[in-house]
């Protein structure tokens, strides 16, 4: 690794690596000096910002395996995220799992089959009211003022009372070291170890840069990512125009992932 290498890498890792809302706002400007990587002002492009991001799915968009594959392999072969070839030692960031498994209190018999059984695609909510943020006892997890529920992996310390009360299994523990099986290690992206959790961040060393998260770059229009908060912004003017659902929203997690159902699912 280069010195260049290694400025980024160190500046990525010193906000995983501090906990606060207050400490992230401060740490904005290393990572977005990390993020520069020798460019200049006008090189350098504008980061993406919002004060509620938010994520929509649109579930009848995901036609074969592979528009789902795709997003899952952009998200984990960036993040460096394992590949143990078992269920039982699954690191996971992005996943597909069944609409029962996704929404098991809105399932009926008459559901149309074409919603019933489609997969969807899973991450992290990232909650409005996140409970695995209230049970760390190292605030390795923490909120940012713009949503993003982050997962600071240098400061778990693997007691997993996240995994436990996050109702969504949105949560990875790394019970082996995940080391050697990347299948290509992103040098730009920290590594982990064993013993601890990890999660999706909503590609917040990406959305530094002015890119959209990974996942939603790869799913050709699928996925979209946005501005709750702003009226204008293409998640605000898709949910006001299609019927969304999100998941346990009877647990009062308020997430920030909305999945469309109906309209074009069978199409
Ligand atoms: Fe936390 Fe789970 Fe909500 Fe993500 S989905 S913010 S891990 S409770």
């Amino acid at each position: 690794m280069n010195r260049r290498q290694f400025i980024k890498l160190a500046g990525i890792s010193t906000v995983l690596g501090v906990g606060g809302i207050s400490a992230i706002d401060k740490l904005k400007g290393n990572v977005v000096e990390a993020a520069r990587d020798g460019m200049t002002d006008s090189e350098f492009p504008i980061p993406l910002s919002a004060k509620r991001w938010a994520m929509v799915v649109d579930i009848g968009k995901f036609k074969t395996d592979e528009d789902y594959q795709k997003c899952v392999d952009a998200c984990h072969s960036i993040h460096n995220v394992p590949d143990f070839g078992n269920k039982k030692d699954e690191v996971k960031w992005i996943w597909k799992d069944t609409y029962e498994h996704a929404f098991p209190t809105q399932v009926n018999q008459y559901i149309p089959a074409g919603i019933k059984e489609k997969p969807l695609l899973l991450l992290c909510n990232h909650c409005e009211n996140p409970p695995c943020v209230r049970v760390c006892p190292t605030q390795a997890t923490f909120k940012r003022k713009d949503g993003i529920v982050m997962q600071d992996m240098h400061r778990c310390i693997g007691c997993r009372f996240c995994m436990a009360a996050c109702p969504f299994g949105a949560r990875s523990f790394n019970w082996r070291d995940p080391r050697p099986f990347i299948k290509k290690e992103n040098p730009e992206y920290p590594t982990r170890t064993i013993g601890v959790v990890e999660k999706c961040t909503f590609c917040f060393e990406r959305l530094v840069k002015g890119l959209q998260p990974a996942c939603v770059e790869a799913s050709g229009g699928a996925l979209v990512f946005g501005d709750l908060s702003d009226p204008n912004s293409e998640v605000r003017k898709i949910l006001s125009t299609r019927y969304s659902i999100r998941r346990k929203q009877e647990l009062g997690t308020q997430p920030g992932v909305y999945y469309l159902i109906g309209g074009n699912e069978n199409a």
